[in-house]
């Protein structure tokens, strides 16, 4: 199932996971939190949520709400330390509201603060995969943003906007909806009137990044378009539709999804994307060989299980990619390792039930799991 129109981001068949991603602009005003707007779109993710969506948010603001409790200038942007105190001020009462207001529709919130790098790492990767797909398992609405009171480099060229991307890509959703104060990307710099906003792109090519004009609108985010369209070439690669959309009305989600405004960045194939990933530009650490039916569930696109395996080869760490190989020798897939090679060996052969005896933790639900797999 392919997101092809707007519309779709409301259909739970084309669109069972989706993130929205709130700008700061449209999260705090001049008088602080914009309660009653961020209750109205509370009311939106309810409603896509009681249509059987999963529903993940990226809420900035935490930096601009921090500086306007302490008086700092320039949206506590003057400085890394203006910004660092800042969002850590802000974020308390921010995650508090999200609580509060998910909370009335019988939700529970859930935080998460990340830094780029907790996504680009494979193994903090696979740690936060887990961690968000518990929580939707569970009826939650994670609600995530950047670290940024420890975050450094990723305070000063960071961005919500490519966070929002990771975190889609992470979790496997399959539309990100970034939520700003523009009605999507234009043709040229939306101020002249000659300028039209685009329904749809097809691959954000050369010509497509030279549209965009840089900084952002309301100077209360670090985002603008440069940053969407790069959220949108990593969803893009990563199969993932991306969505502009304005998010100064009061009803932003039905905006995008009823009245059809915004611009939609179509996906690559996925299959080929992750292919590309996980077949190409990793180096294989190990190789887990398994059984006849390990082999068979594999093809039906199951996770691999330890009870299928019957022996490890390398040394690998959590994280790492593998192959599987059957007993003949062929390559089946590739993946991603939930455990380093000790412990799949100590696993293999082994019931699941029998591994948090084992192992003396919580086990994964899988060695390797089908979403973290590419069968060759
Ligand atoms: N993480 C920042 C905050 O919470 C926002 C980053 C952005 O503007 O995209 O304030």
């Amino acid at each position: 199932m392919i997101i092809a129109r707007l519309s779709d981001l409301a259909d739970k068949a084309k669109c069972p996971r989706l993130v929205v991603k709130v700008g700061s602009s449209l999260l705090v005003g001049p008088d602080g939190l914009r309660e009653a707007w961020i209750e109205a779109l509370v009311a939106e993710i309810a409603v896509l949520r009681a249509g059987g969506q999963e529903v993940i948010v990226v809420s900035s603001g935490a930096i601009a709400l921090g500086a306007k409790t302490l008086g700092l200038d320039k949206g506590g942007r003057g400085s890394l330390a203006d910004a660092q105190a800042a969002a850590a001020v802000g974020q308390i009462a921010l995650s508090g509201l999200w609580a509060r207001l998910l909370g009335q529709h019988g939700i529970a919130a859930a935080q998460l603060l990340l830094t780029l790098e907790d996504l680009e790492d494979r193994r903090r990767y696979l740690n936060a995969t887990a961690t968000l797909t518990r929580l939707l398992d569970a009826g939650a609405v994670p609600v995530v943003n950047e670290n940024d009171s420890v975050a450094t480099q990723e305070i000063r060229f960071g961005d919500n906007d490519r966070l929002a991307a990771r975190v889609a890509q992470a979790a496997h959703a399959s539309a990100v909806l970034l939520l700003s104060d523009v009605d999507g990307l234009f043709d040229r710099n939306p101020k002249d009137p000659a300028a039209k906003l685009l329904p749809l792109v097809q691959g954000v090519s050369a010509e497509v990044h030279a549209m965009a004009d840089g900084g952002s609108a309301s100077g209360l985010g670090s985002g603008g378009m440069t940053s969407k369209l790069q959220a949108a070439e990593i969803a893009e690669r990563a199969g993932i539709a991306l969505v502009i959309g304005n998010g100064t009305h009061d009803a932003p989600i039905a905006r995008v999804t009823q009245a059809g405004v915004g611009t939609l960045f179509l996906p690559k194939r996925k299959a080929a994307a992750r292919k590309a990933w996980l077949g190409g530009r990793l180096r294989l650490k190990g190789v887990l060989v398994v059984d006849a039916g390990a082999a068979k569930a594999l093809a039906k696109a199951s996770s691999l299980l330890a009870a299928g395996i019957t022996a490890v080869e390398g040394e690998f760490q959590r994280g790492d990619a593998v192959a599987i190989r059957d007993a003949e020798g062929r390559v089946l897939a590739h993946g991603l390792a939930e455990y380093d090679a000790g412990e799949c060996a100590s696993l293999q052969g082994r019931n699941s039930r029998d591994h948090a005896e084992i192992l003396g933790y919580a086990p994964r639900s899988a060695v390797v799991h089908r979403d973290q797999m590419v069968l060759l």
